[in-house]
């Protein structure tokens, strides 16, 4: 396979440390060993994958769901547990230009939608996932972001039709959120989950319903309907692939540059105390992220670990990941200094997915009647790549999606320049951005 970044990214080096894996049981799948067929192969089995397996196995049909690894090697099972807003790195201004005021909304309904599909999925099937925080809260770094979020914020009741709160910094003091920041707002939807308890949950439940898993089970080639993985052949009618940020250049040649791996780290610290919490003012289990470009996310976790996650990094050497190490351990120390002491017991990293739109991609590839793809949830993809999934088992039964499927999850990013050297733009982009955040 030709991927974007050194062979290491795509192997288990990055998540030897991976805090979420001590949460669950160690589990095995097979290994596809033999010719086999089905209504619809699934190559990759994180949250696109395994939503798009469990709906189209709920409306009766046959599903393999094959991964390279194992069911939720990729982000899906590293990433922070913000089921949150997102999807996307296009602002209201970029959606209203391309989409229209409406077409702006039907994108913000469906990112909400997103966040109700994994609350109802948690709910109908049960799942224990440590689900905690009540939406999120963005804090301002430097005093004029105070100043800016402290101004009505009108977008958001027209977006999603709630209201969301400014706090001051008495407030965040009063609310166990204190640590230095200016002022923040809270936008009363999303929550906290456990990725891996998700996923997994989500997965037993789609197995239950019949759905096939190979683990270790790369898909190599794909020839009209039928896809190719350790030397034997799926034959399927349709086909879905969803690799997101661990996609190959090679799979299908329209996938070639259209998609933008992004390294993302976290590191979970050991359970605190309640005097430690107190000491740095940091008791709420809400869950935050700051106004940075480079921004940083965080959270209290109900087994009074810290969370604490940021973007970063063009190399995967072991080199370049103790440097990411390096900084991300400072930047929390920075941020929260009363908890200098307190040690990082867990550190991993993975890949997030970007397009050139700013926007996920939803649908059928062109000119390729059996495939379908979703991918490109810039870093927001707990809600969005489930709510992908359930768009995707709908189209490649030929339905109209059961939910709002809007103009701008259909718009086909262009490619990124440099091919394979792409990742090179991330170095402008990131030094843009830090001096932006100054
Ligand atoms: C460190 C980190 C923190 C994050 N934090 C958050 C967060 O807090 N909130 C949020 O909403 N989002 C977050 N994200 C993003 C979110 O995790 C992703 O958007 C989401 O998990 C994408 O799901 P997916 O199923 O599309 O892709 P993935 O979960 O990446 O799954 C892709 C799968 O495809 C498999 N694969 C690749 N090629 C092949 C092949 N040829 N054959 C078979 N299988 C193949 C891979 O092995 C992998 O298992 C974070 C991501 C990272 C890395």
């Amino acid at each position: 396979m030709k991927r974007v970044y050194e062979p290491i990214a795509y192997g288990l080096d990055p998540i030897k440390d991976c805090f979420w894996t001590t949460t669950v049981q160690k589990q095995s799948w097979p290994t596809l060993d033999r010719d086999l067929s089905c209504d619809v192969v699934i190559i990759g089995a994180g949250y696109t994958g395994i939503s798009a397996a469990y709906h189209l196995a709920q409306d009766g049909l046959d599903v393999c769901l094959i991964d390279a690894q194992y069911p939720a090697f990729g982000a899906s099972g590293r990433n922070g547990g913000f089921c949150c807003l997102g999807g996307t790195m296009a602002d209201d201004r970029i959606l209203d230009h391309r989409y229209g005021k409406d077409g702006r909304r039907a994108y913000h309904a469906c990112e909400a939608a997103a966040v109700d599909l994994v609350q109802s999925l948690i709910g109908d099937l049960h799942l224990n996932v440590d689900r905690h925080s009540k939406g999120e809260t963005i804090m301002a770094h430097r005093p004029k972001d105070a100043k800016s979020l402290s101004q009505p914020d009108l977008s958001c009741q027209e977006n999603y039709g709630v209201s969301s709160v400014y706090h001051d910094q008495d407030e965040l003091r009063q609310l166990g959120l204190h640590a230095g920041f200016h002022g923040a707002r809270t936008l009363p939807i999303g929550f906290g989950l456990n990725p891996q308890k998700y996923a997994y949950g989500l997965l037993s439940a789609a197995q239950s319903l019949g759905v096939r898993v190979f683990a270790n089970s790369p898909a190599q080639a794909i020839d009209g309907s039928t896809v190719s993985a350790n030397g034997h052949q799926l034959k399927a009618q349709k086909i879905i692939i969803a690799t997101n940020g661990y996609s190959s250049e090679d799979l299908v040649p329209w996938m070639r540059s259209r998609f933008m791996p992004v390294q993302s780290s976290v590191l979970v610290t050991r359970p605190m105390s309640q005097e430690e919490l107190d000491a740095q003012g940091w008791t709420s289990d809400q869950m935050a992220y700051d106004t940075r470009n480079m921004l940083h996310y965080f959270r209290l976790m109900p087994d009074r670990r810290f969370l604490f996650g940021m973007r970063g990094g063009i190399f995967a050497t072991p080199k370049a990941e103790a440097k990411i190490k390096r900084e991300i351990r400072s930047n929390f120390e920075m941020l929260f200094p009363k908890w200098s002491q307190v040690e990082t017991e867990h550190y991993w990293s993975g890949l997030v997915c970007l397009t050139r739109s700013y926007l996920p991609y939803v649908g059928p590839i062109p000119n390729k009647n059996s495939i379908f793809t979703g991918f490109g949830y810039h870093g927001n993809g707990v809600a969005m790549a489930t709510y992908s999934g359930l768009i995707l088992a709908d189209l490649v039964q030929g339905k109209t999606p059961r939910v709002p499927y809007p103009a701008a999850l259909k718009t086909i990013p262009k490619r990124f320049p440099l091919g394979r050297f792409r990742r090179q733009l991330l170095r402008p982009a990131y030094a843009m951005m830090q001096m932006l955040d100054r």
